[in-house]
């Protein structure tokens, strides 16, 4: 099987085999009772897994997460009010370009490759900038910096901002609790460690968002919420509804994928992401490899690793049987390259990963020797 070779990249993800054989059954009319069903429950388990309050609302809509993040912003930011961006890559620069283009006057704090701003220097920021809007990139797929999203969140709240946070390659895999924590908007993409293949935007909306956005008049038709509330609304009491057409085998994928996040348990998932990305820490320190991530920044959804002395970007292509992903900060883009371990990920897959980046350094079996020992230790 020469095209055999395992996903291990930050998105797209390996997807579950019922996951995918429910996106190649025939496609059904978006007012078919059993298609009704699966948006309605699709709506329903999305809610408890961004384990958001009842009277939260959820979208989900064509398009990536990128478009998440486009509509999150146009609902709830108008021309010229304040936003903080708490910076820690890639993505957080792309919600900031997001932001100005919907008039907002962005402020951006932090922005330090492989760091997070401290939650003092958020606080000074905020009260110097005074935002309506904070935004916060939950894990950072650029540096694999993971920022703390539930004390982000209190302070923001203390000084009445909303808070959004780019949940893209988290949701599912890290903890976020959006109820306790206060988040207005979690949002991410099917793609990630919900384990469904590209093409949902996926956002769970506070009460306190919903009232915001109901304020605003949005100049783009597919991004209003307006136009997106009746639809969701329609299918979650199990009646049909039309606005734009469903990504009919999208949605029915992403509803057997929401189930087996469920069946799971979401605490039990995210202690498995965290053994999972201790065996890659573990085998990383092993091989004297170093993060990019700051000591104790490292998401438990990907590693952002450095080359040793004599690598170069084009080690990614040499690992045998295993996809990885190279550099995307634009500041060190050629100097590291990036595992993604989220979703399905099993410690096989762990093994087998750090086996052929190993294999591929020509070294000796450190690395999974340290694996072994972190996936015994309960
Ligand atoms: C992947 C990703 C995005 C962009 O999602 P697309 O589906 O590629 O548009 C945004 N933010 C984060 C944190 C991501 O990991």
């Amino acid at each position: 099987m020469a095209d055999r070779r395992l996903l291990m990249i930050p998105g797209p993800i390996e997807f579950e085999p019922d996951v995918l054989a429910a996106m190649g059954e025939r496609t059904r009319s978006h007012l078919d009772p059993a298609f009704i069903e699966q948006f309605g429950s699709a709506l329903e388990r999305s809610r408890k897994v961004f384990l958001a309050s009842s009277d939260s609302q959820p979208f989900v809509i064509a398009g990536s997460g990128t478009l998440a993040m486009d509509m999150a912003i146009a609902n709830l930011v108008s021309e010229g009010d304040a936003a903080l961006c708490v910076d820690t890559g890639y993505f957080s620069a792309r919600m900031a370009d997001i932001l100005g283009r919907w008039g907002a006057r962005v402020q951006s704090v932090g922005g330090k490759l492989g760091e997070a701003p401290s939650t003092d220097e958020i606080v000074a920021a905020i009260k110097a900038h005074r935002p309506k809007v904070v935004t916060v990139t939950h894990v950072d797929t650029s540096t694999g910096v993971r920022t703390d999203v539930e004390s982000i969140a209190r302070v923001a709240r203390e000084h009445e901002a909303l808070v959004v946070v780019d949940g893209v390659c988290s949701v599912g895999g890290e903890v976020l609790r959006q109820e306790a924590w206060g988040v207005d908007v979690a949002l991410t993409a099917s793609q990630k460690a919900l384990g469904t293949p590209p093409g949902l935007a996926v956002l769970v909306v506070s009460p306190r968002a919903m009232a915001r956005a109901k304020s605003k008049k949005v100049a783009s038709v597919y991004l209003d919420f307006a136009q997106w509330l009746p639809v969701m609304e329609a299918y979650e009491a199990r009646k049909p509804f039309y606005f734009a057409t469903p990504a009919v085998n999208l949605v029915a994928a992403l509803d057997v994928s929401l189930g087996k996040l469920l069946a799971e348990g979401m605490e039990a998932r995210f202690a498995r992401h965290q053994q999972m990305a201790n065996a890659f820490r573990a085998a990383w320190r092993a091989m004297e490899l170093e993060l990019l991530p700051r000591e104790g920044l490292a998401a438990n959804t990907l590693s952002a690793v450095y080359y040793p002395e004599g690598v170069d970007a084009t080690f990614p292509g040499r690992v045998s049987g295993i996809v990885i992903a190279g550099g995307l900060h634009p500041e060190a883009r050629t100097k590291y390259f990036r595992v993604g371990h989220m979703g399905a990920v099993s410690a096989n897959d762990v093994v087998a990963t750090v086996s052929a980046i190993e294999r591929a350094l020509g070294r000796r079996g450190e690395g999974v020797a340290a694996a072994h020992a972190s996936l015994l230790t309960k």
